[in-house]
């Protein structure tokens, strides 16, 4: 799996918080005093400045079922490649880590099949969009996603959990890696073991 930062918004706590001081008529004093105004926000519950700031990750290499998860969150804008129109038979297969040695290879071996067989039917002209169905779940895809920070808090919080699936647990662990960097007073809170 590879998750890349595409944009994010520049200064996004300076931001945040000149937003938040609109209702209450306060001047900011700094770096510091927006990060403590952003900690008394989420604490409160006051969630709805975060919106004004926004993510754009591009994730690479996660299974196309671990992409049917994250394309559930509706707020979150997604392009994804399209196994209509892209010829998809160089993707490799997500290896679970439960999977052993054995259980690996056997795996390969029938996704070996599965796109000898895709390969087969693109050459008798079947559409890649039929070609398609004989591909597992666990075939890899591509896609892009943006979310503002309010929706990135509710994607992580909910995908960091334990009871997340490994796959979207690790795109959410390295997501929350990337926004640290950028806006530590806003995603703190969601790191430590889950
Ligand atoms: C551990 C885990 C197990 C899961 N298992 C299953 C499963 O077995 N089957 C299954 O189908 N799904 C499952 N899901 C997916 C889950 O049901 C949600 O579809 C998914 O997590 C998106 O959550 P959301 O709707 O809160 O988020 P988003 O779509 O990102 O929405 C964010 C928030 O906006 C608000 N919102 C968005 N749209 C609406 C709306 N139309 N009306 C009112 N409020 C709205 C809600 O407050 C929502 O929480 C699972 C999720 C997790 C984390």
């Amino acid at each position: 799996m590879d998750v890349r930062l595409i944009t994010i918004t520049p200064e996004a706590e300076a931001l945040i918080a000149r937003c938040a001081r609109v209702s209450h008529r306060s001047e900011g004093r700094g770096l510091e005093s927006d990060r403590k105004l952003i900690r008394r926000l989420i604490k409160l519950g006051h969630e709805s400045v975060l919106e004004h700031a926004w993510a754009t990750f591009e994730v690479t290499g996660i299974s196309r079922a671990c992409a049917n998860q994250l394309t559930r969150h509706r707020i979150a804008s997604f392009t994804q490649e399209s196994q209509r129109y892209v010829d998809v038979r160089d993707r490799d297969l997500v290896r679970p880590p439960s999977f052993a040695e054995e259980d690996w290879a056997k795996a390969s071996d029938l996704f070996a099949q599965a796109v000898g067989l895709y390969e087969e039917l693109l050459s008798r002209g079947i559409p890649k969009e039929d070609a398609r169905f004989v591909l597992p779940i666990g075939a890899a895809t591509r896609l892009v996603v943006t979310a503002n920070f309010r929706e990135w808090r509710h994607i992580l919080r909910l995908r960091l959990e334990k009871t997340a699936q490994w796959e979207i647990r690790e795109l959410a662990q390295q997501i929350l890696r990337i926004l640290l960097e950028h806006a530590p007073s806003v995603f703190e809170d969601l790191r430590g073991e889950r």
